[in-house]
């Protein structure tokens, strides 16, 4: 079997809080919680849920941006999370983000030749002519003529300048993009010409896809597989179009259920998600989701579901939809008029 091109193992962040004057120890903020999962090369992977849910956490840590509380994060093979700083700077070029604030993310001194070039030449030396070659290449690769090249950010669309920083994440021929909410600040038909741009850059180039949204409608186009987190956990891990079509956990159904439908022939069962979500500092005991879920038992207020292979492949964390005895055949064991059908 093939190695996959990204695996995280038992991921956690916990942020510590300043220590209230009595207080022995401070509280801690558990921002991502014993978080396993791989990609593939030519995979996209859709992280979703709530704010707060932890899945921006996800990709800071996957870029080392800041450093797990414990578990690993391994690209063929290799810890990054483990990795001293100095050792971290090769490793980097294996992985690229693109950034939802296109503007913010973008020098606004820097033309979108120096701005595509840049992340290159921290790495090497270049000749102009080099350096131009290279700026058109990749503006051609995002649909963008080269010459645009002497452009500022600011003399650009919202569109131009997405694209743009999808051609400095491919610069340094990364194998794995992180997608952090990078289509949510576009009008509608922007967001489908970046989406497809996205889906068509990696069939040419191979590349593996970490894309977090809280949009739905965008992960349904765009997604291989989902991770659904609630409270720093993923509490369902499927092919995405098993999830549209019946999601099995309480959260996914709930998401799906209040997700806006585009076609008025579809019809979404009802089951709306009511309250708040809980603070990560002082999490519910046993299934974060207990207090909003209609389908809550003793059980769930007192142990944490673990996450259970259901017989269509999927992992779902739920004592009543996933209970962990009775396995393989858990997916046959759920009531189908428990089930959502979109
Ligand atoms: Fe609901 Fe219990 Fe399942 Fe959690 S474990 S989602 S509370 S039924």
């Amino acid at each position: 079997m093939s190695r996959p091109l990204l695996k995280v193992e038992n991921l956690t962040k916990h942020y510590p809080t300043a220590a209230g004057f009595l207080e022995k120890a401070a509280p801690v903020v558990r921002a991502v919680e014993d978080v396993s999962f791989s990609v593939e090369a030519g995979e996209t992977l859709c992280i979703v849920g709530e704010s707060g849910c932890g899945k921006s956490t996800i990709a800071r840590l996957l870029m080392r941006l800041i450093d797990p509380t414990s578990g690993r994060v391994l690209i063929d093979g290799t810890d990054i999370a483990g990795l001293k700083k100095h050792e971290l700077r090769a490793w980097r070029r294996r992985m690229q983000m693109v950034f939802q604030d296109p503007f913010s993310s973008l020098n606004p001194r820097l033309t979108a030749g120096q701005i595509i070039t840049e992340p290159v030449e921290n790495f090497e030396r270049l000749s102009r002519k080099q350096r131009q070659a290279l700026a058109a290449d990749l503006l051609g690769k995002v649909g963008m003529s080269p010459e645009l090249m002497n452009r500022l950010p600011s003399e650009m669309s919202g569109g131009q300048r997405q694209r743009l920083g999808i051609a400095r994440a491919l610069a340094l021929q990364p194998a794995v993009i992180i997608a952090d909410e990078a289509v949510s600040a576009l009008d509608v038909s922007v967001q489908a010409q970046i989406l497809n741009l996205l889906m068509d850059l990696q069939q040419q180039l191979g590349i593996a896809f970490i894309f977090i949204s809280h949009d739905l409608s965008v992960v349904e186009h765009i997604g291989h597989r989902v991770a659904v987190m609630y409270l720093g956990r993923i509490v369902e891990l499927s092919s995405c179009e098993a999830l549209f079509a019946k999601p099995v956990h309480p959260y996914t159904e709930a998401l799906i259920a209040a997700a806006p439908v585009p076609d008025p022939a579809r019809v979404r069962v009802q089951a709306p998600l009511e309250g708040e979500v809980p603070s990560p500092i002082d999490p519910p005991r046993g299934c974060a989701f207990h207090p909003r879920c209609p389908l809550a038992v003793e059980r769930c207020r007192l142990d944490v579901p673990p996450l259970v292979p259901l017989a269509d492949g999927r992992l779902v964390a739920c004592h009543v939809r996933a209970p962990a005895e009775g396995r393989p055949d858990h997916l046959g064991s759920v009531p189908e008029s428990s089930l959502a059908v979109g």
